[in-house]
C-alpha cells in the first residue's frame, strides 16, 4: 500500500543534505507499489524523479515540483546460469550497494570487491556505471531490468544495450528519467585474481597476489575510503563532483611542456586521463570554502556542505572551479553529479 506524502524536504533524502521540498513523494517497497504509483500518475501527469540513496545528486533549494519515487525494493538472489566457474546474482534496485558487495565477497565471489563502500543503491549503479580502483560495474553487469515510467512496460537491457561508458550509460543520456530500474544482474567469478594496480590499494594490501581473497580487497578499499573521503553524515557531499577529463596526445604534450609535475594516466588509445582533483588543487581550491560550501581537504574532487550550504553556494563554487581550471589548463571540467534545478 503506497503512502503519497506532500511537501517533503528533499535535503533529508540526499547525502549532500541540500534540496527543497518535493510536491509529492512516495517510497515504493515492492513492484506492486511501483505499478500503483505509475497508475496514480497517469491522471496526475506529474514529472517524476527517482531517488535511490541520493548520493549522486544536487537538488535545488526550490525543490522538485513533481513526484519523487524513492526506490526501496530489496532482495538478493543467485539465479540460474551459475556453474563451476561463475555465478549469476540478481539484486533488486533498492538494495544497498555496499551491502550487496559485502554479500558477494563473503561468498568468495570475484567481480565487485573493488567497488566496496560506494554509497547508494544497486538500481543506481548502472546509471553512471559506477567505478573505482580500475573496475566498473559494467565489467560484470549482465542484465538491467527496468519499467517505463509512462507506459508501465517492463524492459530488459543487456550489457550492450546499456551503452556503458566512463561514468555514463544510456540511462544518463537518451533514456534519462524515462525508466525506473528494478533489478540488476551480475556475472561473478568463483576463481580470479585481485586487481590492485591502483597505488594506494597495492600499498594497503601488501600481500602476495596469489593469496589475496575478494574480502581482503573489500576491506582494504573500505579502509582507504574511510581515511580519505568525507563521511556524508558529517560533511554532506555527493562523492566526486567532476569527471576526470580525457585529453588527446596533442593537448597532453602541451600540458607536459607547461607542467613539470603533470599527473596523468595513459589510457592506451591515444588519450590521457588528467585527474581533475589534481588540477583543482593546482588551481588553489583544495580545502578552500565559499560560504558554507567547500572543497574537501583530502581530495579536491569532492565538494562538501560544511553545514547549511545552499544549492546556489555549491553552484557558485562549482562555476569558480570550472573557470579557474579552464584558465590554468585550458580544460573545461564537467560535473559528474546529477544536478536538478
Ligand atoms: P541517487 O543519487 O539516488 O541517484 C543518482 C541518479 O540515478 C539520479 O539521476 C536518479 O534519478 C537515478 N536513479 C537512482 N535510482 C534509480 C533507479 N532505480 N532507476 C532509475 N534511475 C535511478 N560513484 C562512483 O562511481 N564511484 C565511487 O567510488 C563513488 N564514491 C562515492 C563516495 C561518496 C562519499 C559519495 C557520497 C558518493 C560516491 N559515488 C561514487 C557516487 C554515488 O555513490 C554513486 O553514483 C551511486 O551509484 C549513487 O547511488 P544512489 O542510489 O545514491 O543514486
Ligand atoms: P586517487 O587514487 O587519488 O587517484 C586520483 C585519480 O587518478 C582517480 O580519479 C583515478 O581515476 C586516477 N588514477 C589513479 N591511479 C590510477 C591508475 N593506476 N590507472 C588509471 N587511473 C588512475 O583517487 P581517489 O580519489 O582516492 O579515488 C580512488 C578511486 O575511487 C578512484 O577510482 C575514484 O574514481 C573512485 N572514487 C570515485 C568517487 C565518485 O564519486 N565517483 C568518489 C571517491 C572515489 P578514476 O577516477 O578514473 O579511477
Amino acid at each position: 500500500m503506497i503512502n503519497i506524502l506532500e511537501k517533503v524536504d528533499l535535503s533529508l533524502y540526499t547525502t549532500f543534505k541540500i534540496g527543497g521540498p518535493a510536491k509529492y513523494l512516495v517510497e515504493v517497497n515492492d513492484i506492486l507499489d511501483l505499478f500503483q504509483i505509475i497508475d496514480w500518475n497517469k491522471k496526475k501527469k506529474e514529472k517524476v524523479l527517482v531517488i535511490g540513496g541520493g548520493s549522486n545528486m544536487l537538488i535545488s533549494d526550490d525543490g522538485f515540483s513533481g513526484l519523487v519515487i524513492v526506490n526501496n525494493i530489496k532482495g538478493i538472489e543467485e539465479t540460474i546460469g551459475s556453474n563451476d566457474n561463475e555465478v549469476i546474482i540478481t539484486a533488486k534496485a533498492g538494495e544497498d550497494w555496499d551491502n550487496f558487495v559485502k554479500y558477494t565477497v563473503e561468498k568468495g565471489y570475484w567481480g565487485l570487491e573493488n567497488l566496496s563502500y560506494i554509497p547508494g543503491t544497486v538500481g543506481a549503479s548502472p546509471i553512471q556505471n559506477i567505478g573505482a580502483y580500475g573496475v566498473e560495474m559494467k565489467d560484470s553487469c549482465v542484465l538491467v531490468k527496468a519499467i517505463n515510467i509512462d507506459t508501465r512496460e517492463e524492459k530488459t537491457f543487456s550489457n550492450k544495450d546499456c551503452l556503458f561508458s566512463y561514468r555514463s550509460s544510456i540511462f544518463k543520456k537518451e533514456l534519462a528519467g524515462k525508466y525506473i530500474i528494478t533489478e540488476v544482474s551480475f556475472r561473478l567469478l568463483k576463481k580470479s585474481k585481485a586487481r590492485i594496480e591502483y597505488g594506494a590499494l597495492k600499498e594497503k594490501i601488501n600481500k602476495d597476489i596469489d593469496i589475496i581473497k575478494p574480502r581482503d580487497v573489500y576491506k582494504a578499499v573500505k579502509e582507504i575510503r574511510q581515511e580519505k573521503l568525507p563521511e556524508p553524515e558529517k560533511f554532506g557531499n555527493a562523492g566526486s563532483f567532476f569527471k576526470n577529463p580525457e585529453v588527446n596526445k596533442e593537448k597532453f604534450e602541451q600540458l607536459e611542456e607547461k607542467f613539470d609535475d603533470l599527473k596523468s594516466y595513459d589510457l592506451g588509445n591515444g588519450m590521457h586521463k588528467i585527474p581533475a582533483g589534481w588540477m583543482i588543487e593546482k588551481a588553489g581550491w583544495k580545502g578552500k570554502n565559499l560560504g558554507s560550501a567547500g572543497v574537501w581537504k583530502n581530495q579536491a574532487l569532492i565538494l562538501v556542505n560544511n553545514g547549511g550550504a545552499s544549492f546556489s553556494e555549491v553552484l557558485e563554487l562549482m562555476n569558480n572551479i570550472i573557470e579557474d581550471v579552464d584558465k590554468m589548463f585550458g580544460i573545461k571540467l564537467n560535473p559528474e553529479v546529477n544536478i536538478f534545478k
